[in-house]
């Protein structure tokens, strides 16, 4: 039993929260921290009577190291679970670090001002050494791994679904139906209609960075880069149908061309429709999608930030959200010397979710492995000193979790491949 501080009260905060009030065993007692209290005393409020965790709320700017170390030092949490956004990473890390205290998050680390000069240039010689252009990458938050270790202290990095489950999906299908993995495909379907013409299932500023950015897939020990949106298969995902899908880069093949070095190649592949592509290029195209700040009317304001302040929340999408996700890895390698592949995935209803936690299966799929992550460093479980991404722990537990907190999973040993 513990005390837990969620940083962030969005759409998968919410989630996470919830279900970690469900699972007051472990968490006795939750503070809310955000930029916008409100949104924390609105959920404190929603879970009245509902669990048995002490709840309490505080407002703080996460951007800030001294106000997260000064809430830290008042709370005295156990565990920090970080549910704002990439940019706050690593003030949170540092706060951690001062304090003593765990650390859990979901995404890694990305500037929020991708023009400043200084990060600017080790970007860029990180683009050139390592082949890749995206703006997020781990070097930032793995830099701290001496400084977590020798404080006895552990970070989780990346502990919701994509990446998050399908890194615990292949430390369990290295454990139990592998010798070697050699081709992991990462397939993130969302079969999910709200009716919107265009809408991003979480924070857009996010999301649309990711989804308009170059795509690049692990092979043969470097990285491959593609035009956005320039490799599309079609796949028949269980529960949901056909859907066309793209190749993006993503967090996750970074750290598992790491941690497991014998895999000859890692893609990633994300379902889209015309619609959200065909809004996304002519947004893109206008200049709505960029985030270096313009002057307008006198003040400054970032094309993206102001776009999101148009785009549906995506916490709002829970009541109009119909259809499932699917998402998983397909594995392929040898075991005892014969080759065969397995595929092992989630399917989630849209409406179910809602139903249960008010809220879409994006934030549902991401929200309820935040709580699983941070459960298994508040029990123990996973409480290793120093900086770790999921595969490199014992996937069993948090396997386990999944099907006791919402996700639970299937292995088809017989899948169709991507080719
Ligand atoms: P939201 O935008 O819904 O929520 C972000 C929350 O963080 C808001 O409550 C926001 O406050 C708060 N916040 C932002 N900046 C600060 C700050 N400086 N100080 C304090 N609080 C701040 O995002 P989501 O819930 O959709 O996403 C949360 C995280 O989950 C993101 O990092 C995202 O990348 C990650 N994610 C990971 C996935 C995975 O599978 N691994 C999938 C989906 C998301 P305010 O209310 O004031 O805006």
């Amino acid at each position: 039993m513990g005390k837990l501080l969620v940083i962030g009260c969005g759409g998968v905060a919410s989630v996470a929260i919830q279900k970690c009030a469900a699972n007051s065993g472990v968490f006795s007692e939750i503070c809310i921290a955000s930029r916008t209290v409100e949104k924390c005393d609105a959920l404190k409020s929603a879970l009245e009577g509902k669990t048995k965790a002490i709840i309490t709320t505080k407002r703080v700017d996460a951007d800030s190291r001294e106000q997260l170390v000064e809430l830290i030092d008042r709370v005295k949490p156990e565990v920090v679970l970080n549910l704002a956004l990439p940019y706050q990473d690593l003030t949170v890390m540092d706060a951690c670090l001062e304090t003593g205290v765990h650390y859990v998050d979901t995404a890694n680390y990305e500037p929020e001002d991708t023009q400043d000069p200084e990060w600017r240039k080790i970007y860029e010689s990180r683009c050139e050494r390592e082949g890749f252009t995206a703006y997020f990458d781990y070097s930032w938050q793995w830099a701290y791994r001496e400084r977590f270790k020798s404080a006895g202290l552990t970070a989780l990095l990346g502990s919701g679904f994509d990446p998050g489950v399908t890194s615990v999906f292949t430390a369990y299908a290295k454990k139990h139906y592998f010798d070697e993995i050699h081709y992991i495909d990462i397939l993130d379907c969302n079969g999910g209609d709200h009716g919107y013409p265009f809408a991003t299932n979480f924070n857009p500023e996010i999301n649309l960075r990711e989804v308009s950015a170059n795509g690049s897939y692990w092979e043969d020990g470097h990285w491959v880069e593609t035009r956005p949106m320039e490799i599309k298969r079609e796949y028949e995902f269980d529960g949901v149908g056909k859907k066309d899908m793209y190749l993006l880069h993503h967090e996750e093949i970074e750290s598992l061309a790491k941690n497991l070095p014998e895999v000859k190649r890692i893609r990633f592949f994300m379902t889209f429709g015309e619609s959200y592509l065909t809004h996304m290029k002519c947004l893109e195209n206008v200049g709505m999608l960029s985030t270096e700040p313009i002057v307008y009317e006198g003040r400054k304001i970032v094309p993206i930030q102001f776009l999101k302040a148009l785009l549906p929340d995506p916490a709002s999408l829970g009541p109009r959200t119909k259809g499932k996700t699917n998402i998983g890895c397909i594995f392929t390698g040898v075991k005892d010397g014969v080759e065969k592949s397995v595929y092992i995935y989630n399917i989630c209803d849209h409406q179910e979710c809602y139903r249960e936690l008010g809220s879409q299966a994006i934030s549902y799929t991401t929200g309820v492995p935040a709580m699983i992550g941070a459960m298994l460093v508040m029990n123990g479980s996973w409480r290793v000193p120093g900086v770790y991404n999921l595969e490199e722990l014992d996937p069993d537990p948090f396997m386990e979790a999944l099907s006791v907190w919402g996700l639970p999973w299937t292995v088809d040993e017989n899948p169709k491949l991507v080719d």
